[in-house]
C-alpha cells in the first residue's frame, strides 16, 4: 500500500503483530490490520457517529451571531460524548458553532486557562 501523496509506503500491522512495512521503527498494534493513519482516523470518527447533535437539527450548533445557544449546550450536556468532541474542537482550533457544550468564545477562555 502506498501514502498517494508521498509515493512512500503506509506502515500497516498484519494480525499477527508482525509489520508489514518496510522498516521496523515504530510501535506495533498487535491484532490491527490497518495503516496507522486509517487507524486514527477511525477512532477519531467513532466518537462522531455517537454523537448527539447528529440527530438534531445542525443549525441550533450554529447560530447566527447573537443567536441562543441554550438549545445546542443543553443537547451537549446530555452527549456521550462531550469530552471527546470538545477535545477534538480544541485540537482543531474550531472557530464556530458549540462542540463539546461551550462556546468560541468559552473554548478561546478555557484554551487560554489551560496555556
Ligand atoms: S458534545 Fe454537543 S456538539 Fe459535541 S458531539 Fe455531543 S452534541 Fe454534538
Amino acid at each position: 500500500m502506498e501514502d498517494y501523496a508521498s509515493g512512500a509506503p503506509l506502515r500497516s500491522v498484519r494480525v499477527d503483530g508482525r509489520d508489514e512495512g518496510a522498516s521496523n521503527d515504530g510501535p506495533v498494534l498487535r491484532g490491527v490490520n490497518m495503516p496507522l493513519d486509517a487507524l486514527f482516523g477511525a477512532v477519531e470518527q467513532e466518537w462522531q457517529e455517537q454523537a448527539l447533535c447528529a440527530e438534531t437539527d445542525p443549525e441550533a450548533f450554529f447560530p447566527d451571531k447573537g443567536g441562543s445557544t441554550r438549545e445546542a449546550k443543553r443537547i451537549c450536556q446530555a452527549c456521550g460524548v462531550r469530552d471527546e468532541c470538545l477535545e477534538y474542537a480544541l485540537e482543531h482550533d474550531e472557530r464556530f458553532g458549540i462542540w463539546g457544550g461551550l462556546s468560541e468564545r468559552e473554548r478561546r477562555r478555557l484554551k487560554k486557562q489551560l496555556g
